[in-house]
């Protein structure tokens, strides 16, 4: 799909110019002649990025970079700013007004291209889409864990450097700067850090993107933003190291303030990520849970007994597999109401789950049904198992009826030993028709089948 990139001049002949880079680059190219333009058309179809120009008659690019990021539509979208005259001061204010990146013009086609590049791998990334479709379940971001401050890692060749970079850097920033060597980084044993400070060494060009690799590759570190610190020269360096995954690129000599402000920028984008990851890890652990009892859903429980199965028979261990099902629940509700109903089963999947071991598996299948699979197991200790848990509901009423006695819950235990090479439907099928004899047979039992579930 081709990005749409808008850009944001009052001078005519800057925006053809530009459009005419954009286009032979293959991205399609969006024009607004002013600030108030600008945001009408991204809050109609919000671009994948903003090529915004710092000086503009009537609405400057700071005002516009703020409006852009106040509206939830356009907060996210990526924003580089230029300009043609213009000093520290003017830099700081755009990126204080939230833009990605600022430039001088002429631009470096080479640069801006591998910024552009750069940017929308990382804002419209699958992440972003994951999370933005779990908008729709009214899934809350998770914030209170990600509000410490945040730390930060100095990386460089020569610890002079180090030392300067952090005293520098550490006025502007709230959280930890640790000085780390490049075994530390990469072992993990400095700990967990958000944002990396690469120094290019200039005695070993790309040492630095090298190092970025490989923390790119390991789990502790993948999700890091990382910034590399590139000598005052070299163009061509920022474009690779931008294409080559850096978060950011800043020269040595560059200003204090401006280093903070992108670090700032990156921790919060690094903590932004891991707010969505961890909102997608709990869809995903909601999508296979069962709300009322905590237990693992039917979704997730026939895949996981197809597993257990698979490992059973690879390891020729015996397995065994339970149906169980509430003895004349329908009652329950009818007598009390649903909401004791809930309580019961509720209070059933706690007996359940407390008389398990660590690597069984238990799952509410059904209304009033649950499935536990138990690796590794002998017949013998099936049956003892199956039956501990049927005495762990049958033994004492629960406590969910104003009745001081309590109610009298039982359920009805089906039982099947799987053989190599049996599919979990199949051994589940065999657990449900020892389930049905045993609730033909009075209830309150367990029932081993006796059939082969080939
Ligand atoms: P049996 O001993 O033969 O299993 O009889 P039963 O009454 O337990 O079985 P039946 O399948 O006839 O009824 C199951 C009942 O479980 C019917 C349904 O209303 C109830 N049920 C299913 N899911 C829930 C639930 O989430 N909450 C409550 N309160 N009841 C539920
Ligand atoms: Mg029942
Ligand atoms: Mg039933």
């Amino acid at each position: 799909m081709t990005r749409r990139i808008l850009i944001v001049d009052d001078v005519p002949t800057n925006r053809i110019i530009l459009k005419v880079k954009l286009n032979a680059a293959c991205y399609e190219a969006v024009q607004a002649a002013s600030g108030s333009e600008a945001l009408e058309l991204a809050r109609r179809h919000p671009p994948d990025l903003v090529l915004l120009d710092y000086m503009m008659q009537g609405m400057d690019g700071v005002a516009v970079c703020r409006a852009l990021r106040a509206d939830p539509a356009t907060a996210q979208v990526p924003v580089i700013m230029f300009t043609a005259s213009g000093d520290d001061s003017a830099k700081i204010a755009a990126l204080r007004a939230g833009a990605d990146d600022f430039m001088l013009k002429p631009i470096d086609d080479k640069i801006l291209l591998a910024r552009i590049r750069n940017l929308l791998r990382t804002r419209s990334g699958e992440l972003a889409e994951s999370s933005a479709a779990m908008d729709g379940f009214g899934l809350a971001e998770p914030a209170a864990a990600f509000d410490a401050p945040g730390r930060v890692a100095l990386i460089a060749p020569r610890p002079e450097t180090a030392l300067r970079w952090r005293g520098a850097l550490a006025p502007h920033l709230p959280g930890p700067i640790t000085l780390m060597g490049r075994e530390a980084a990469l072992d993990g044993s400095g700990g967990p850090v958000d944002l990396y400070i690469i120094m290019e060494d200039k005695g070993g060009p790309g040492s630095g993107l090298q190092l970025m690799s490989e923390l790119r590759s390991r789990p502790g570190s993948a999700n890091a933003a990382i910034c590399l610190v590139l000598p005052a020269s070299a163009q061509a360096d920022a474009a690779t190291a931008l294409d080559l995954g850096a978060d950011d690129v800043l020269r040595d000599g560059c200003d204090a303030a401006e280093a903070a402000l992108r670090a700032q920028a990156l921790i919060a984008r690094k903590r932004a990520g891991d707010r969505q990851r961890a909102r997608l890890a709990e869809g995903l652990r909601l999508a296979v849970t069962d709300p009322l009892t905590g237990l693992h859903n039917r979704r997730y429980a026939l895949p996981a007994l197809g597993r257990m199965l698979a490992d059973a028979a690879n390891q020729q261990r015996p397995c065994a597999v339970l149906a169980l099902d509430i003895d004349r629940f329908k009652s329950v509700n009818d007598r009390f109401g649903h909401a004791v109903g809930d309580a019961v089963l509720a209070e059933v999947a706690a007996r359940l789950s407390s008389a398990l071991r660590p690597g069984d598996l238990i799952a509410r299948i059904g209304g009033e049904e649950f499935l536990v699979a138990l690796p590794d197991v002998t017949e013998g200790d099936a049956l003892a198992l199956a039956e501990r848990l049927r005495r762990s509901v049958a033994e004492r009423p629960f406590a969910v009826v104003a009745d001081e006695a309590g109610l009298q819950v039982t359920v009805s235990i089906g039982l099947a030993l799987a053989s190599p090479a049996h599919a979990a439907d199949a051994v589940l099928a065999c657990a449900d028709r020892a389930l049905m004899a045993a609730k033909a047979d009075g209830r309150d039992q367990v029932i081993t089948s006796r059939q082969s579930a080939a």
